[in-house]
């Protein structure tokens, strides 16, 4: 029997061994167009981040030691041109030009994916790279050995982007990342990648979200990157990640059936619709397990485990099935890992699938022993049946296991009630007694039975405040850190006793930090007659990471540790506070205790596993006159430095010359105005300051969004609703408006002579993480509603534009 098979790595590579193990005496041919057979491109990121040192480990086989192992006739540098079914032989080109053919009893083709390059304008200059294989590789390699590379950016944020974002800052790079969705990531929800969002951040990483990339231009000092919104940035290095194809050519040439997915069609022997030609791997569609529906899937364990199917069918005939993949994939990201299995909720929402989920965080392993590490999970599940649709997890460790296990419930069926019945191991070191997986099955469960209704972030971010209260159950201190807007504060503690404080006649959102005191609050009220009570998935930790706008990236991530023991750079005596493990607000009490026993001047070093730690210390010296130092993060501990001030300090603070923020009053809602004041935040926002617009009196009319909202308003609200102009493209101008002609003259002699309008300038400010406060004291007196403001916006009082104020060095009023 002869077999031929094209492409020689994952799925190639694997079938002819395979095949040479099930017949000693069949003649095997492998054919690959580039110089190497299985490598491990997986790896190449990390080569290039010089993690991987020897550019030999890549590689798993070379042609010789392949060939002599397994008796396969390897020809590299050798591609297929033409496949000819009818006469079963293949037509090959080798690199010096010869082409020859070959005929064949069984063909495979493994021909892997190819990048997408669209055609962007400049995306073939020099310094812009894709990375698919070990020649990409090498030209990426030689590229940075002979350029300073001070600023990268990756074009697109899957998990081979992200994994370049990283390699690239290791090397010592400044990354920029662009992607036009609204989150890194695709296979993970929003809530999850949010998470992904804060950690990149952090590790001085810039993200640019919702963007797409219009052009590109060469420099003598590097690329420029232009996009669509007319912003742009520069980098010494591009790599493009945008997304691959299957490899069909040679099997569309050869009329093999191509899928709705186009991808190569094959049933369930893997074998194409010509018989004796089968197809594995990147170029294949195949119906997946949940939904039955054809999806293409480029994951490297696919590729392998149809490789070794395929090989005995074509060896013994078509005996054995092949399941299909679900998707199972996970990255490093930083000091992060990222993994989902199955479907997420937006996949589910987009297939018209009826879906529930649950969020939960928990630890790593056992709380109390050394280490323990924030992990999150979200499952989906059939909220009828408890069949598990996927899992995601974020988190410093031990995400690969759990996500695994979950994988292999999905594709034997598995409901949440199995999550219940895994055995898992346990000693404090690596797991708890009741393991996160565990905790989701549970919480699934009472999902699932009643006795614990939820909602969602994004149920609470649009509760109608006449209709629903938003209680939260958690102690003063952490309300007192940050809450959901119009949330009140009952602990869970005094709850019993305070129930005469709720209406009878609102539905309760209740919540806590993570959804564990919500499901207990929630009992108490049920219990009490409340009926409408449901507890927020997630807790607040879900809410506030998915609505928190991306922040600028940590200046300090390239900057040395700071982690000394006792002494800090400035020699000043630092007390190391260990607070680890500790879920909010436990690190910000333990930082409380400690600075209450210090002297004014002296510092203290604490490190905590909570990832909104450092925000929180920021935010809590702000308002206690302790005097922020400097923060970093390494493998998921986030250590800041704080030196106690004097308890009046925040209070007597003025700027200073090195404070660079700068804040804007847009009381105006006069069209020139307002367009003055976006102007000038986009410009000061452009040179990387903060930036923060506060919104009062007419001013709020900027900000308003253009499709009206169902808000329920008083007489004097509607009064004012009528009266004001309903959103910015109402706006008139401060002179000349002419009955409405003179503000339509401005926008048509801005739009022609390519000026941006105000509606655009205010997209760009948002996106360069302009902050907008609206204030509290106007919406009450002017009756606007926060479901009628642009969701960026946040509502703060005078004490929050005064902290702003305060550490910047021009404030205007316009
Ligand atoms: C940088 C990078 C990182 C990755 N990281 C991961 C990861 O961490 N985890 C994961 O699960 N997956 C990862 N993947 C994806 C994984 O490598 C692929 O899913 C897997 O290799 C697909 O196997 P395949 O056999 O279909 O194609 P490939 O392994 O790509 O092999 C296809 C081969 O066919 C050859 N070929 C194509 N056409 C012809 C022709 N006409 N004649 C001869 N030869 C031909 C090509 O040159 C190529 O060498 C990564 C991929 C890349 C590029």
């Amino acid at each position: 029997m002869k077999h031929i098979i094209i492409g020689g790595v994952a799925g190639g590579a694997t079938a002819a061994a395979r095949i040479r193990r099930a017949d000693e005496f069949a003649e095997i041919i492998l054919l690959e167009k580039g110089k190497h057979i299985s490598y491990a491109n997986c790896g190449l990121p990390y080569y290039i981040g010089d993690v991987i040192n020897d550019r030999d480990n890549l590689f798993v086989q070379t042609p010789e030691s392949f060939s002599n192992r397994f008796n396969v006739d390897v020809r590299v540098e050798h591609e297929v041109i033409k496949i000819s079914p009818e006469s079963k032989s293949i037509t090959i080109r080798t690199s010096d030009g010869i082409e020859y053919a070959e005929e064949y009893d069984k063909l495979l083709l493994s021909p892997g994916a190819s990048p997408v390059i669209p055609p962007i304008k400049g995306i073939t200059e020099d310094g812009i790279f894709v990375l698919r294989n070990v020649v990409d590789t090498d030209k990426i390699k030689s590229y940075i050995r002979n350029t300073e590379i001070k600023k990268a950016a990756v074009i697109g944020a899957g998990f081979i982007g992200l994994e370049m974002a990283e390699n690239l800052h290791h090397i010592g790079a400044q990354v920029s990342i662009i992607e036009m969705e609204s989150q890194v990531m695709s296979p993970v929800d929003f809530s999850i990648a949010s998470q992904v969002h804060e950690h990149l951040s952090q590790k001085g990483v810039k993200l640019y979200l919702n963007n797409t990339v219009v052009a590109f231009e060469r420099k003598q000092e590097g690329v420029k990157i232009i996009f669509k919104n007319g912003q742009h940035i520069e980098a010494d290095i591009v790599i493009l990640s945008i997304g691959v194809r299957p490899e069909t050519k040679l099997a569309v040439d050869a009329n093999l059936k191509i899928g709705e997915t186009r991808g190569i069609w094959v049933d369930e022997h893997l074998q194409t619709s010509e018989k004796d030609i089968y197809a594995v791997g990147d170029a294949i569609e195949y119906p997946h397990p949940i939904t039955g529906k054809p999806w293409l899937n480029y994951l490297a364990n696919p590729a392998n485990r149809q490789g070794r199917i395929v090989a005995d069918n074509m060896v013994f005939g078509n005996k054995i099935k092949y399941e299909g993949a679900i998707g199972t994939s996970i990255a490093k990201v930083f000091d992060i890992t990222v993994g989902s299995t199955g479907l997420a909720s937006k996949r589910l929402r987009q297939m018209g699938i009826e879906y529930e989920s649950s969020t939960t965080h928990s630890g790593s392993h056992a709380g109390y022993y050394p280490n323990s590490l924030p992990v999150s999970f979200k499952i989906t599940f059939n909220p009828k049946t408890g069949q598990l649709f996927g899992a995601q997890g974020v988190g410093f460790d031990g995400i690969d296991k759990r996500i695994d296990q979950v994988a292999l419930l999905i594709k034997n069926n598995g409901t949440i009630y199995d999550l219940l019945k895994i055995e898992h191991t346990y000693a404090p070191p690596f797991s708890s007694a009741k393991d996160p997986i565990a905790i989701a099955g549970y919480v699934a469960q009472n999902i699932i039975n009643g006795t614990m209704p939820v909602i969602k972030w994004r149920d609470v971010r649009d509760a109608d405040s006449d209709k629903v209260l938003l209680l939260d159950v958690r102690t003063p201190d952490e309300y007192e850190l940050g809450t959901i807007l119009n949330a009140i504060n009952i602990p869970l503690d005094e709850l019993r006793n305070r129930l005469g404080e709720l209406p009878t006649n609102k539905t309760i959102y209740v919540f806590c930090a993570v959804g564990l005191r919500g499901y207990l609050a929630l009992k108490i009220l049920k219990a009490n007659k409340f009926d409408k009570v449901y507890n927020l998935s997630g807790g607040y930790k879900t809410y506030s990471s998915a609505i928190t706008p991306i922040k600028e990236p940590s200046p300090i991530a390239h900057d040395k540790h700071i982690t000394h023991p006792y002494r800090d750079a400035e020699n000043k005596e630092t007390l190391h506070i260990d607070a680890c493990g500790l879920q909010c607000p436990g690190p910000i009490i333990k930082l409380k205790k400690a600075i209450d026993d210090i002297a004014e001047g002296e510092r203290i070093l604490i490190s905590s596993t909570d990832a909104g730690f450092s925000r929180d210390a920021e935010a809590w010296c702000n308002t206690t006159g302790n005097i922020f130092i400097n923060k970093d993060t390494e493998q998921g501990k986030y250590n800041v430095l704080i030196e106690k001030g004097s308890a009046t300090s925040n209070t007597t603070d003025v700027c200073t010359s090195t404070s660079k923020g700068k804040t804007f009053i847009v009381f105006s809602d006069d069209l020139d105005k307002v367009l003055a004041s976006f102007v000038l935040a986009n410009g000061a926002a452009a040179t990387g300051e903060k930036v923060t617009m506060f919104f009062t009196f007419w001013g709020l009319n900027a900000i308003k969004k253009e499709k009206k909202q169902k808000v329920k308003k008083d007489i004097f609200g509607k009064m004012f609703s009528m009266m004001l102009p309903k959103h910015s493209k109402k706006l008139k101008l401060s002179k000349m408006n002419m009955g409405g002609m003179g503000s339509k003259m401005m926008r048509f002699i801005m739009n022609t002579n390519g000026v941006d309008s105000l509606e655009q300038m205010r997209t760009q400010a948002i996106e360069q993480g302009v902050e907008f406060i609206a204030c509290q004291m106007s919406m009450d007196v002017m009756g606007v509603k926060k479901e009628e403001l642009l969701d960026n916006v946040t509502i703060g009082g005078v004490a929050t534009y005064m902290d702003r104020a305060n550490s910047a060095n021009v404030n205007l009023f316009v």
